[in-house]
């Protein structure tokens, strides 16, 4: 029962370590699975979305990494981790331009559910531009602000 509460708090306030609580809509993967986020401060990047041993969708964040974002760009990597397991990219799915498009899905859903002002994409669009790593489907981050912006 512990065990229980402890995962669905989880699920529902805290992705970040900031000093106020976020509180974000649930996640659920490509097969209505309610996606749970866990901290681990072992992972090399924000966030990871995996599965558990035990099947369940899961995200692994890394609070050391999230406390020097602001909280806009946090809220951002709450729905592209989202995104890999909305999109079936958890499922085998994952493919070139999977990336853009977990960033593509995060956009168009937090403007969907009208979480995302002007101002804050401002914020995102600049943490990204500045911060994100050469991945999979972007050189840096200015080519990642171009898929967004374009999205
Ligand atoms: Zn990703």
């Amino acid at each position: 029962m512990t065990r229980f509460l402890f995962a669905a708090c989880l699920g529902l306030m805290i992705f970040g370590k900031t000093a106020q609580a976020q509180s974000y809509p649930t996640c659920f993967n490509a097969q209505n699975i309610p996606v749970s986020y866990f901290p681990d401060q072992t992972i090399s990047d924000i966030a990871i979305a995996r599965n558990a041993p035990n099947g369940m969708p899961v995200v692994l964040w890394n609070p050391n990494v999230t406390a020097n974002m602001h909280p806009a760009t946090v809220e951002f990597f709450y729905y592209h981790e989202c995104a890999h397991h909305a999109l079936g990219h958890t499922l085998g799915n994952y493919f070139p331009g999977a990336e853009a498009q977990a960033d593509c899905w995060a956009k168009k859903t937090m403007i969907s559910i009208g979480v995302l002002t002007p101002q804050k994409y401002q914020i995102i669009a600049q943490q990204l531009f500045q911060q994100s790593k050469p991945g999979m489907d972007w050189p840096n981050g200015a080519v990642r602000v171009k898929f967004l912006n374009n999205c």
